[in-house]
C-alpha cells in the first residue's frame, strides 16, 4: 500500500513542530471542531477534519461529522490517513473518486470506513513545516468545485492560526511560569503597586516579610505599612515615582504583621505603557539583620577601642621605662627588639586614635569648633606637622599662600591636611613633590594636595575614603598605615558641608582635593 514518504513524515524537524502544538492527545478543541463543522454546512459533506500527522500516527485536533469511534479515539494509524499525502507533498490533495486514485485506492479508510473522496489542505506553520491537513470527506464521489477549494482554504488558514496563536499563549504561559519562580525564589523583594499604592502583586520573599497582600488590592496599602523611619525620603520619592521618575535606593521602616519593624533597602521603578504611568514597581531587600550587626560591630570597636588605650600607654610607659633602665651598651638585638615593640605600640595607638576620631565623628559627639580661618593657620599647623616627615623621606614639600578664609573647626581641618600630606609624603619616592594650595571657585575654597608618587589605579578609586580601604596589602605592614585616615578625612569634610575627591594617573602621581564654604557661605 502506497504510504508517503516515511523519512518526510518521521523527519525530527517536522514531528517536533507537530508535538510543540501542544495539540496532541490534549482535549479537542472547541474553535477547530468550529471550524470543521462550518467546512461541512458551507460543502455538504458529511466529515470534516483538522488532522495532525504524528510519526506513526493522524491525531484529529478538530473534527466534525466522524463516527463515534472515531470521534472518541480522535487518531488512526497512518494505514488509515489520506492526510499524510498532504504532509508529505506539502501541497493540497483534490480526490473526486478514491476507488481510482493511486494514492489512496487501497488506503484503510477507502477499504474500511468506504470513504470515497477527499480535500485537504496543507497546515504549514511559520517555519516552513507541514502540520497536518485541514480536510473534507465524502463517502460517495464528489467533484469539488473552485469554490469549495477556496473556502477549505481559508479555512485552513484560520485554523493555522488558530494553532499557531494557541502555541504563543502556551509559550507565554511558559515564560510567565518562569518568571514567577524566580521572582518566588530570590530573596530580593518584588512588588508591584498602582499609582494609588495598591498592591497587585507581591513575591514570595514580599509575602514572607510582609504577610499576604489584602484581596481585593488597598489603596494606600504600601503607605499604612511605613513605621516613620525614612518617610519624608519615600514621600518624595513616591511623588517622582507617579511622575515617571525612578528613584535612588531608599532606606525605610516597615511595620510587620507581629507588629515589628524592618528596615528595608527599596527602590521604586515606575510602570509606563505608551508613555502613561501605570503604576509603581519595588525592588528591595530586608536589612534589618545587616544593620544591626553594623551597629554591632562598631559598638564593639568603640568598646574595644577604649579599652586598649589604657593598656597600650601602659606598654609604651614600660617600654620608655625598660630603655633608661637596660645597662649601656645595650646588645644590638635587644635595642632591636625593644625598637619593634615601641615602633608596634605606637601603630597600635594610632589604629586606636583613628578608631576612636570616626567613632566620635559619625556620632557627632566630637568637640567641633567653627569659626573664620585663614587657610594659612591651617596650613602652617599642617606643615609643622609633616615638615619632618618630608625631610627625612627626601621629599620636597610646599605649602601656597592660604590667602582664602573659610568658616570650619581648624583642630579638625588641620587634621585632614595632615593626613592627605603625610600620605603623599607616604607613597612619594625620594626626590618627588608634594605641594598644598588653595583656590576658591564659587564661593568655596578648594584646597588641593598633590603629589608625584605612585599613583592609584582607576579601580581603587572609588573605594579609597571606606574604612580600612587600601590599595595593597603591604600599606598597612610596610608602610604603618591604618587605612582609616582617608575615611576620617571625608567625615570631616562632609561635616563641614564639602566634598572630598581624588584625582589620579598611576606612575604619574594623585591629587586629593576638598572643598569647604567660604566665609560667605557660613552659617
Ligand atoms: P592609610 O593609613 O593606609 O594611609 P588612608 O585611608 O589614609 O589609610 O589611605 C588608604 C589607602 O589609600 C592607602 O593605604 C594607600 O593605598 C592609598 N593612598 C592614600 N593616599 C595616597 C597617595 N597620595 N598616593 C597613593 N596612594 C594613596
Amino acid at each position: 500500500m502506497p504510504n508517503a514518504d516515511a523519512a518526510v513524515i518521521a523527519a525530527p524537524e517536522r514531528v517536533k513542530a507537530v508535538e510543540a502544538t501542544g495539540l496532541l492527545d490534549s482535549p479537542a478543541s472547541p474553535a477547530l471542531d468550529r471550524l470543521t463543522r462550518l467546512t461541512t454546512q458551507l460543502l455538504g459533506v458529511p466529515a470534516s477534519v483538522v488532522t495532525l500527522i504524528d510519526r506513526d500516527r493522524q491525531f484529529f485536533a478538530g473534527a466534525s461529522g466522524l463516527g463515534e469511534t472515531l470521534a472518541a479515539s480522535r487518531q488512526t494509524s497512518l494505514d488509515y490517513s489520506y492526510c499524510q499525502h498532504v504532509v508529505a507533498s506539502a501541497k493540497p490533495m483534490v480526490v473526486t473518486d478514491a476507488v481510482s486514485h493511486p494514492l489512496v485506492y487501497d488506503n484503510l479508510a477507502t477499504l474500511k470506513d468506504g470513504i470515497r473522496a477527499y480535500a485537504g489542505m496543507p497546515l504549514i506553520d511559520s517555519n516552513g513545516q507541514a502540520l497536518g491537513s485541514f480536510c473534507a470527506f465524502d463517502t460517495k464521489p464528489h467533484e469539488w468545485s473552485e469554490r469549495d477549494l477556496q473556502i477549505l482554504h481559508d479555512l485552513a488558514q484560520a485554523a493555522m492560526t488558530e494553532i499557531e496563536l494557541r502555541f504563543a499563549g502556551r509559550l507565554l504561559e511558559e515564560q510567565g511560569e518562569q518568571l514567577r519562580a524566580l521572582l518566588d525564589n530570590t530573596d530580593e523583594l518584588v512588588a508591584r503597586f498602582g499609582l494609588d499604592g495598591a498592591l497587585t502583586y507581591a513575591n514570595a520573599a514580599w509575602r514572607r516579610l510582609l504577610g499576604h497582600p489584602p484581596e481585593p488590592p488597598v489603596a494606600g496599602y504600601l503607605q499604612s505599612k511605613l513605621s516613620g523611619v525614612g518617610r519624608e525620603r519615600f514621600d518624595a520619592a513616591w511623588a517622582d515615582a507617579q511622575a515617571g521618575e525612578p528613584s535612588d535606593d531608599l532606606e525605610l521602616g516597615l511595620l510587620l504583621p507581629n507588629g515589628d519593624t524592618a528596615l528595608v533597602q527599596l527602590r521604586l521603578v515606575p510602570v509606563r505603557t505608551k508613555g502613561i504611568a501605570r503604576g509603581v514597581r519595588v525592588y528591595g531587600h530586608d536589612v534589618t539583620d545587616l544593620r544591626r550587626a553594623e551597629r554591632a560591630k562598631d559598638q564593639v570597636i568603640s568598646l574595644v577601642s577604649h579599652e586598649l588605650r589604657t593598656p597600650i600607654g601602659a606598654v609604651q610607659g614600660a617600654m620608655q621605662l625598660l630603655e633608661r633602665l637596660l645597662p649601656s651598651p645595650v646588645p644590638p638585638k635587644v635595642a632591636e627588639l625593644v625598637a619593634l615593640a615601641k615602633r608596634n605600640a605606637d601603630r597600635l595607638l594610632t589604629l586606636v586614635n583613628d578608631l576612636l576620631d570616626l567613632d566620635r565623628l559619625e556620632a557627632g559627639s566630637a568637640p567641633f569648633e567653627p569659626a573664620l580661618h585663614r587657610m594659612a593657620e591651617i596650613f602652617t599647623t599642617a606643615r609643622d606637622a609633616t615638615q619632618p616627615l618630608a625631610e627625612q623621606k627626601g621629599v620636597h614639600l610646599e605649602f601656597g599662600p592660604g590667602a582664602s578664609v573659610i568658616f570650619g573647626d581648624a583642630t579638625w581641618l588641620a587634621h585632614v591636611v595632615i593626613n592627605l600630606v603625610a600620605n603623599a609624603i607616604k607613597f612619594t619616592p625620594a626626590g618627588g613633590h608634594v605641594r598644598v594650595h588653595c583656590v576658591e571657585d564659587e564661593g568655596q575654597v578648594q584646597v588641593r594636595v598633590t603629589d608625584t608618587g605612585r599613583g592609584i589605579p582607576a579601580a581603587d578609586v572609588g573605594r579609597i575614603f571606606e574604612r580600612f580601604a587600601q590599595v595593597q596589602r603591604s600599606d598597612a605592614t610596610e608602610k604603618g598605615g591604618s587605612g582609616l585616615g582617608l575615611a576620617i578625612a571625608r567625615t570631616i569634610v562632609l561635616q563641614h558641608g564639602g566634598r572630598i575627591w581624588v584625582e589620579s594617573e598611576v606612575g604619574k602621581g594623585t591629587t586629593f582635593a576638598f572643598t569647604l564654604p567660604t566665609r560667605l557661605a557660613a552659617p
